[in-house]
């Protein structure tokens, strides 16, 4: 649930990760929550995540799907040497765009191979050096497959990373990231967030609550209502078009406008759990706690 909502100047990022074993729960989707994180950081305003099956058809959907709503694409998986690797081709055939051998790249593959006692590359490796004509290679330092770029539109990017989250993070860090700063310089906003723990009100209630005070003209902090078992976070977000200090002040003064609601269920604790926030108070009173458990394993305690 969330309350007011924030411009949307800044590129639209999509995220598509590709493979069975993600839809089977048999891998975590890290890349999909990661490049969420880090796209966020970077400034993009990240509007949508997919996760398809390896299935060419189910690639091009989610892609052609994303360059509606959004200017950068980020896809990770399938772009290996197996034949259910078929990110590249699917891309490449939605786009239009033609797939040429890399002739450079293809000498580094190579290498790779021949580094490891090979003769030369297999045929169905070579496929790894073939990139879109008029696109972009971000070497792989810790792999085989490289991330390519297409240019999809005047300002898109779709860019083609590979699936195992070592290196889809070392060219993240090395190539995708310095490319979209450069690109997008003037329109990227990083966006400020702030958490405050609740414990004690159910999530309706406090929504309720915190209508009453939120100011109509704060539609540039968004608030998003995140309950689990122990309470409601509550998670305040603004952009920092205009620097970090403004988008702070601003949080603050909404958070004195709430502090009649919020005073009455907040709780401090960095990591969230609320065992921390009793220790903290306990050991700032100067207390202790004895706990007397049966058939726990010392959980309380713990
Ligand atoms: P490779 O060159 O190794 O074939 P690839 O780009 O073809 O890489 P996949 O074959 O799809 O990628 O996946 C490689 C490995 O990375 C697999 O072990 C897979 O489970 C893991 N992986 C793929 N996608 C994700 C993801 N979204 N989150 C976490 N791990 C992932």
């Amino acid at each position: 649930m969330t309350l007011g909502s924030s411009a949307s100047s800044p590129p639209v990022a999509a995220v598509v990760t590709v493979g069975d074993e993600l839809l089977y729960g048999e891998t975590l989707n890290t890349n999909g929550s990661w490049l969420g994180e880090q796209l966020s950081r970077v400034g993009l305003a990240v509007h949508r995540r997919m996760v398809v099956r390896d299935v060419r058809e189910d690639s091009q959907a989610a892609v052609a799907s994303s360059l509606e709503i959004g200017e950068v694409v980020v896809v990770t998986g399938g772009l290996g040497p197996t034949p259910d690797d078929l990110t590249r081709d699917a891309v490449a055939s939605l786009l239009g765009v033609p797939l040429v051998e890399d002739p450079s790249l293809l000498q580094h593959l190579t290498a790779r191979f021949q580094a490891r006692g090979y003769d030369t590359i297999p045929e169905q490796g070579r496929r790894m050096a073939l990139v879109p004509k008029n696109g972009e290679v971000l070497p792989n330092p810790l792999g085989a497959a490289p991330g390519i770029v297409f240019h999809c539109s005047k300002e898109g990017l779709c860019i083609l990373l590979p699936g195992v989250p070592k290196e889809m993070k070392g060219i993240f860090s090395q190539g995708v990231e310095p490319l979209l700063r450069e690109r997008y310089s003037q329109r990227l906003e990083e966006v400020l967030h702030r958490v405050v723990n609740t414990h004690g009100v159910p999530e309706s209630i406090l929504m309720d609550e915190i209508r009453g005070l939120f100011p109509g003209d704060a539609n540039d902090i968004s608030l998003a209502f995140l309950p689990d078992e122990v309470g409601v976070r509550l998670r305040f977000s603004t952009r920092q078009s205009q620097g970090a200090d403004v988008a702070s002040k601003k949080l603050d003064d909404l958070e004195k406008l709430l502090s009649p609601v919020l005073d009455r269920y907040r709780y401090e604790a960095a990591s969230g759990d609320l065992a921390e926030a009793v220790g903290g108070a306990l050991h700032g009173a100067g207390e202790t706690l004895a706990v007397a458990e049966s058939c726990t394993g010392g959980l309380i305690s713990k």
